[in-house]
């Protein structure tokens, strides 16, 4: 079976499900959080795992992409929460149903809130890893050019020296 997927256009980042793996199996996308991957997204075979990348390597092209798809998923949950506290608001407000009824509904909706905005905490502190991941890496490209700079330096200080001490 020879299936290798060679046109790879840039709409098959935005998809949930990958390619299909040599077992057959669909694959989906699912986000890395290794420290040299942090957000990165990559296909994933339920039975073999790990499959291929599904974000390209760029410097911070997969960061910069989960960062704005961690602020829309925030942005939905948060219309999502907001739905919910508008419609507890309705609930709570009929006369027509049962006492009894409302809270029930009310105490199930409470939680499906909870669970919305632990959610979205949740993705809020990715979004905070990736930033200072991003940020750490600009901190650490700037760090390595003072260094280079710092050790040509030192290098022709010392070269400066020995010429110093031959011409003695
Ligand atoms: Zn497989």
């Amino acid at each position: 079976m020879m299936s290798q997927s060679s046109g790879s256009d840039a709409n098959s980042i935005s998809r949930r499900w990958g390619p299909i793996c040599n077992c057959g199996k669909a694959t989906t996308v699912t986000k890395a959080w290794t420290n040299e991957n942090p957000g990165r997204r990559f296909f994933r075979c339920g039975v073999h795992g790990f499959i291929n990348w599904a974000d390209e390597e760029k410097p911070f092209g997969w960061q910069k992409v989960s960062l704005l798809e961690a602020r829309d998923e925030i942005r939905q949950l948060k219309e999502s929460l907001k739905a919910m506290k508008e419609h507890m608001v309705s609930v709570s407000g009929s006369g027509n149903y049962d006492n009894l009824k409302v809270e029930e509904e009310l105490k199930k909706m409470e939680e499906e809130k909870k669970k919305l905005e632990e959610e979205k905490k949740k993705l809020e502190e990715e979004k905070k890893k990736l930033e200072i991941e991003v940020m750490g890496c600009n901190e650490r490209e700037k760090m390595l050019r003072q260094l280079i700079v710092l050790s040509w330096g030192c290098f022709i200080v010392v070269v400066a020296m020995c010429l110093g001490m031959g011409n003695k």
